[in-house]
């Protein structure tokens, strides 16, 4: 069995029985279930659902349910991407360029990677977006998967270099969760992987295993060919520190592209 530990779902924020009144579908379950977006929306009965998809219905109904069926696939798909709350409005138009050339410029380079992503998929080809704190690598990157899962209806996830390390350093502790492989299996899994706040901790030489996991992460997503996207506030220089060498070797192969977030940080309007 698959456990998800870095995947969530939509909440199911209340559950009851009801009976249908349609002949034959008898009682079911109905949840509210969480949306993205926001708010909450009502399961209908799955026989009507059922029926409305398979049989000789009217074409009206038939397209209701399968715009609902879609619908619930496209909430589910953007749960699973693990963009919290805080950064769910974050899109391409809401990020703020001003005058800035810089912005503009790190904006096109994370808009394009997605609007080619396609060619990224085929070729695994990594992004990395660097730089100040606060200068809304997080906003872009989130984009990026929102815009992959909408349009690409490709899978995509977003996880901190410390709830990957937090997650293995709990498996070691516990036999109740996944273990190591199935986390490494779950992060190899996805179309797209973000690895977020990469350099955020004190390296400590010798005694910090978040580099050669971190190097296990992207070298097993390298070895499937897949893409991974990785934002850090440190420098291309220093990253091997938090990495390993050989992790940005890979993630400069096949013409890997680098977003400079470079320009001096104003924690202004939120952005992250
Ligand atoms: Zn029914």
């Amino acid at each position: 069995m698959t456990v998800f530990k870095f995947a969530p779902a939509p909440r199911l924020t209340e559950t009851r029985t009801v009976e249908c009144k349609e002949p034959g579908h008898g009682q079911f379950e109905i949840s509210v279930v969480e949306q993205f977006e926001g708010g909450a929306l009502s399961t209908s009965c799955p026989a009507c659902r059922w029926t409305a998809l398979n049989t000789q219905t009217s074409d009206l109904l038939r397209t209701v349910a399968r715009e609902a069926e879609q619908a619930d696939k496209l909430n589910a798909a953007l749960f699973a991407t693990g963009i919290t709350p805080r950064f769910r409005a974050c899109t391409f138009e809401s990020f703020q360029v001003g005058d800035n050339p810089d912005k503009q410029r790190a904006l096109n380079i994370c808009r394009q990677y997605a609007e080619g992503f396609a060619d990224h998929y085929r070729d695994g080809r990594a992004l990395m977006l660097l730089g100040e704190i606060g200068n809304g690598k997080t906003h872009l990157a989130c984009a990026i998967l929102q815009h992959i899962v909408r349009v690409e209806g490709a899978s995509g996830l977003i996880v901190t270099a410390e709830a990957i390390m937090q997650a293995v350093t709990d498996s070691f502790r516990s036999n109740a969760g996944p273990s190591k492989s199935e986390l490494l299996t779950e992060l190899a899994a996805v179309d797209l992987l973000v690895i977020d706040e990469v350099g955020m901790h004190t390296p400590r030489p010798g005694r910090d295993f978040m580099p050669s996991l971190l190097h296990e992460v992207i070298d097993r997503r390298y070895q499937l060919v897949l893409p991974t996207i990785l934002i850090s506030n440190q420098g291309r220089e220093r990253l091997p520190d938090f990495i390993g060498p050989r992790a940005l070797d890979r993630l400069r192969e096949k013409g890997g592209l680098l977003a400079p977030f470079t320009w001096s940080s104003a924690r202004v309007g939120g952005e992250a």
